[in-house]
């Protein structure tokens, strides 16, 4: 339907009108499921955009004084990591324990003592989906008479999230990681934040936060996800938890698979597994060629596959940040897709890891790293 409307949610005739309603039916969509008023939304091209808009140096709240610097932790997305338009020497990190979780006492140290900070974390890592300690996080921060931005791209939809509970000031969102469509997200503001300035300037939509002719068909439906996702939530968060439990269990009694995080909260859907001497790359093409789709844990820029900034976070070593394979489910997964995975897994062990140790069930694994997607 978002499609069949030609108009322009800025123009005032009835086609516009009809478009803007889209728009503003989106924005309460999302404000409700995240706990803040629709005039804090501000949509954006997805998480990338909002990450870039958030890591601004000026952001006040009340009597603060306005950010000088951006800690982040050293597990953030790249476009957090690349620190918005704080100057390079505004830019510190602070370290992961073994479990991917935020070191409390890094980020104490980074904080005192010094100008105000924009700290960034995000609620789950989109590698290990390890879910980070944010209202440990906000009361440090806050304490401190800093301010709080938290990248929920991962977790949103997945657990549920009130942005003033958890203590953020600012969080990002994007539709592809819910089943919207992609190219689409929004930062979310909370009341009486100040000096956010544009990053792209013109039009002066969305209150002057981001001009641009708005995305209507991408907006709605972001809108209509995010109301399914909420709904679905509480279901499917058990319904995911069972099925990612009988996935990692499968895969340990496969194969010598190592389960990443496995012992920290984390997302219900996600599974990165890795196993000694496991080529990632290899591993994800011989899934697709069995119709799984799984990710690398590693980064491929350039033609050159990078280890994974996360897991070396984590303290592996460049072979096994190379090595793991990430598997995300979803509404649709099923117990027979991971019983096929499983069964997939088995027959790749015993060509991958060839030469490798004998497996438990009589096929072959042995350098296997991976964690799938
Ligand atoms: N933040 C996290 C944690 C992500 O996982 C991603 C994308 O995967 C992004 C930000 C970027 O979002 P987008 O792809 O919508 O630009």
């Amino acid at each position: 339907m978002a499609f069949d409307i030609c108009g322009n949610a800025s123009s005032v005739h009835a086609e516009g009108r009809k478009a803007r309603r889209l728009v503003e039916d989106a924005r309460r969509a999302i404000a409700g499921a995240v706990g803040a008023l629709p005039r804090n939304v501000v949509f954006t091209s997805g998480g990338t955009e909002a990450n870039a808009l958030a890591l601004a140096p000026g952001l006040w709240r009340g009597s603060g004084r306005p950010v000088e610097r951006l800690l982040v932790s050293a597990i953030e997305h790249p476009s957090v990591l690349s620190g918005g338009r704080f100057p390079p020497d505004a830019i510190h990190s602070f370290g992961v324990d073994s479990s991917g979780v935020i070191d409390l006492m890094q980020l104490r140290r980074a904080i005192e003592g010094a100008p105000p900070a924009l700290v960034s974390v995000m609620l789950a890592n989109n590698e290990t989906g390890a879910l980070q300690p944010l209202a440990a996080v906000a009361e440090i921060v806050h304490q401190a008479g800093c301010l709080l931005h938290v990248d929920a791209v991962q977790a949103f939809g997945k657990i549920a999230f009130d942005i003033n509970a958890m203590g953020a000031d600012l969080a990002t969102f994007s539709a592809h990681k819910i089943g919207g469509p992609k190219g689409v997200g929004a930062l979310v503001l909370t009341e009486g934040l100040s000096g956010l300035p544009p990053l792209l300037r013109g039009g002066g939509q969305e209150r002057g936060r981001r001009a641009g002719t708005e995305n209507v068909a991408g907006i709605a439906g972001f809108g209509a996800a995010a109301g399914a996702a909420i709904r679905a939530m509480e279901t499917d968060a058990a319904r995911l938890g069972g099925l990612r439990n009988r996935l990692e269990d499968g895969l340990r009694q496969t194969s010598e698979a190592i389960i990443i995080s496995d012992n920290a909260p984390r997302l219900p859907n996600t599974v990165l597994f890795t196993a000694p001497g496991l080529k990632a790359e290899t591993a994800v093409i011989g899934f697709d060629l069995e119709g799984i789709a799984v990710s690398s844990g590693s980064a491929c820029s350039s033609g050159k596959v990078q280890p994974s900034h996360v897991l070396k976070a984590m303290g592996f070593g460049s072979d096994l940040a190379q090595g793991a394979v990430r598997i995300s489910m979803g509404w649709s997964t099923t117990p027979a897709d991971i019983d096929y995975c499983l069964e997939a897994w088995r027959r790749l062990a015993g060509t991958l890891l060839k030469g490798s140790n004998e497996t438990r069930n009589g096929s072959k694994t042995g350098d296997f790293l991976g964690a799938i997607t």
